[in-house]
């Protein structure tokens, strides 16, 4: 077909004819067609075969991996091509393209493509650059969306509030390393930590205080730990903690510790001053990997450390 120069200069312009001679290959274009296309009109579909390399002269391009309902991939414009991995593997396109706006696509039949690969190593290695290019950016898209699943699944292991892990987590990661003591036949412990009269603070100064008073509890008990010991928030105003490796004068020395230091750790809010106390229970264990019975060993204790005036802390016998 006869081609205007406005064109021409378009097409020479994309990125498949970049520092190339365009006069020594412009002749084998003769077979193109030049098409314009709607907003919204579909220029490749997954399910049909593509038998056009095409070269966005004017306007842009949407890509999709699956359904047009799906994410958007990537948008292509004026001097950029697309179709081209259906054209060298003779497999049906990846992706569907859509118009996102009234644009103007100069489409070169397959044969012309080869015919242009095989007469210009430059239209060859401009195509391989853009082969390229597009598998260096399905890389950085695994990678970016391999790092967002791990953020997303990392933020669901985590207490919003006090930052600390929560209740799925320490399903996931208590029996992990109990498994580790057990194979190393060490003795281990569990601990369950929960503040005294916790609701008189809610009722005194309010939800908001009660918040700052958890949040400054959680990092205090944080603070307070062996580097091997894991810390959740188990519900509401109690913690759970797994003492990795650590027989009971060690796990009472945390637990002395972590009562001491909650005690005299002042917690300020909104010009309030106000002070907590944890009453903790324990259970100390070498041969039972039953978390669920750990828990309640430990919950035992704990309700018997209430009964026996807070503050304080009651080993599971
Ligand atoms: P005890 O010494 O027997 O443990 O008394 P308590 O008042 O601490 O015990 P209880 O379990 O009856 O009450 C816990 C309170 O903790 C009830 C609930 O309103 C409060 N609470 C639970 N989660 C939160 C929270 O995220 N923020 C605030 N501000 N309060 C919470
Ligand atoms: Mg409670
Ligand atoms: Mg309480």
């Amino acid at each position: 077909m006869e081609m205007k120069t406005t064109d021409l200069a378009l097409i020479e312009k994309n990125d498949l004819f970049s520092d190339i001679d365009f006069e020594s290959v412009k002749y084998m274009l003769e077979h193109c067609i030049l098409r314009t296309l709607k907003a919204g009109e579909r220029l490749i579909e997954p399910d049909s075969q593509n038998e056009h390399l095409h070269l966005i002269l004017e306007g842009s391009l949407n890509v999709y991996l699956l359904e047009k309902e799906s994410q958007q991939y990537t948008v292509l414009s004026a001097g950029e091509c697309v179709g081209e991995i259906s054209i060298v593997d003779g497999k049906y396109p990846s992706a569907l393209v859509i118009a996102a706006e009234a644009s103007r696509i100069l489409s070169i039949p397959i044969d012309t493509v080869w015919s242009l690969l095989n007469n210009s190593h430059q239209v060859a290695g401009n195509l391989l650059g853009i082969l390229v290019s597009r598998m260096r950016n399905d890389n950085k898209a695994i990678i970016n969306s391999t790092i967002r699943e791990k953020l997303f699944e990392q933020q669901a292991y985590i207490d919003a509030l006090t930052g600390v892990y929560n209740r799925h987590w320490m399903n996931k990661a208590f029996p992990r390393t109990i498994q580790r003591c057990m194979r190393n036949k060490k003795p281990f412990g569990v601990m369950v930590l929960d503040i005294d009269h916790f609701k008189k603070i809610n009722d005194a100064h309010g939800h908001l205080v009660g918040d700052a008073a958890l949040k400054s509890i959680a990092r205090c008990v944080q603070e307070n730990l062996r580097p091997q010991d894991l810390l959740v928030r188990y519900g509401g105003e109690e913690f759970a903690v797994l003492l990795a490796e650590a027989n009971l004068a060690e796990a009472t020395m945390v637990a002395e510790r972590l009562r001491s230091k909650v005690e005299k750790n002042e917690i300020r809010s909104r010009a309030i001053e106000v002070r907590a106390t944890l009453s903790i229970g324990i259970t100390m264990t070498q041969n039972t990997d039953d978390l669920d019975h750990l828990i309640h060993e430990a919950d035992q204790a704990l309700y018997l450390a209430k009964q026996r005036g807070r503050n304080r802390i009651e080993i599971y016998q």
